[in-house]
């Protein structure tokens, strides 16, 4: 069995051992309600370009501020040395953030906030490669009356602190009781990381992200949330800014999170951000017609999917763990090893949403949302 294909991934966990992360935090307590003087503390957050903790790229730095600005537009653009976040070169090394959205920081918080930012060229303000958000803005703004609802499953693996193995796991060899008990199990040797889930949740909740539940999952230290339904943009917003947070929640508890699609060989699940999608029409009278006409569009470009729907996920689309084959689209209704599942509900309303269970769980959200709505409505 292997766990973490990706060799960088490995290096991070033995950097800060689990004591020291706890008496780090400790210490911050005494201090935190100290007045601010009337000053607020941004955190700008973006997207990097290299591969950080948890196999994504976030980063962040904070700025004063000298009062809680009402919207982005209010906001300075910000700037970083994209030569230290493999997005510049050394010698034109400067990419400017942009502020799209503001969240309550469930760290510092209030007043003080996490500004979500987008980057963009200096001089053109044209979006950097990476900035995936400005095409799916642009697909949804084509046409806003379909009113595009996205509901996305994330599920994510707690790995240890010191050593490269998933909670659960033991340390040294063998393996944990086969899967069955773990899936929204309850008991210390089955629901395996919840202090983690549960404060991440918490702090969704105070961010004001539209998260719509938690549940453990099929894999021993494997968690799901849910993000929305949201409308449009606002889905890859609310995603990423809810993989931040899980960031520096597991910062704060001394563990790591994987967003790896399978981060354990063998006979155990691995993980997806199954994306749940409808529009005006498929929510109204006569939408399952308009649902089935979406998923035949999607089948017509199914490996065109597959190419954005994250990395690594031919190692979990094996049409086993309740996945269908990664070259093969199929759908139907309740079924769970399809490439696209009905939700029984629809199938009887004759209208409602369906299933898109193909995406892994490191998908970019801007790029997956932006490319459903391009294949099925534009
Ligand atoms: P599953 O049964 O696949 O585990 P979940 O309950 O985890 O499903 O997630 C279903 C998601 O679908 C939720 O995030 C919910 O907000 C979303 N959802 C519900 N109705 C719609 C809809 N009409 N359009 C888009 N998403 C929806
Ligand atoms: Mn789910
Ligand atoms: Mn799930
Ligand atoms: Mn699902």
């Amino acid at each position: 069995m292997n766990f973490f294909p990706k060799s960088k991934s490995e290096v991070n966990f033995s950097l800060f051992d689990v004591t020291m992360a706890a008496t780090l935090s400790a210490f911050r307590g005494p201090l935190d309600d100290l007045d601010q003087r009337g000053k607020i503390m941004a955190e700008y957050v973006w997207l990097g370009g290299a591969e950080t903790s948890g196999g994504i790229d976030m980063r962040s730095k904070t700025m004063t501020l000298d009062s809680v600005p009402k919207s982005p537009d209010e906001l300075r653009v910000w700037n970083y040395d994209g030569s230290s976040t493999g997005q510049a070169p050394g010698e034109n090394s400067e990419v400017l953030i942009k502020p799209v959205a503001i969240f309550p920081d469930p760290f510092r918080r209030d007043p003080n906030i996490i500004v979500l930012c987008e980057a963009i060229l200096p001089k053109t303000f044209a979006p950097i490669p990476t900035n995936t958000r400005r095409k799916a803005k642009e697909h949804f703004d084509k046409k806003p009356e379909l009113v595009p609802w996205f509901g996305i499953e994330q599920e994510y693996t707690l790995m240890k602190a010191d050593v490269p193995k998933p909670f659960g796991f033991p340390n040294g060899g063998g393996f944990p009781a086969p899967q069955g008990p773990y899936y929204c199990g309850a008991g210390h040797d089955s629901a395996i990381g919840r202090p983690v889930a549960d404060t991440h949740y918490k702090a969704c909740l105070y961010a004001g992200l539209k998260i719509a539940g938690i549940n453990a999952e099929v894999m021993p230290g494997q968690w799901e949330y849910q993000i929305g339904p949201s409308v449009g943009i606002e889905s890859g917003d609310h995603m990423w800014m809810s993989r931040y947070l899980m960031l520096r929640v597991c910062e704060l508890m001394g563990v790591n999170v994987t967003f790896d699609p399978k981060p354990a060989t063998g006979d155990w699940n691995g993980a997806g951000c199954h994306t749940n999608f409808s529009t005006k029409p498929m929510r109204e009278d006569g939408g399952y017609k308009v649902i089935i006409d979406a998923v035949e569009k999607l089948g017509v470009k199914h490996m065109e999917h597959i190419k954005c729907y994250g990395e690594g996920n031919d190692r979990r689309l094996t049409g086993a763990h309740e996945t269908a084959a990664i070259d093969k689209f199929s759908y139907g209704v309740a079924n769970r090893g399809a490439s696209i599942r009905i939700p029984t509900d629809t199938e009887a309303a004759q209208k409602g949403y369906f299933e898109d269970r193909r995406p892994a769980s490191n998908m970019d959200p801007y790029v997956v949302t932006g490319k459903i709505f391009e294949t099925t409505c534009l």
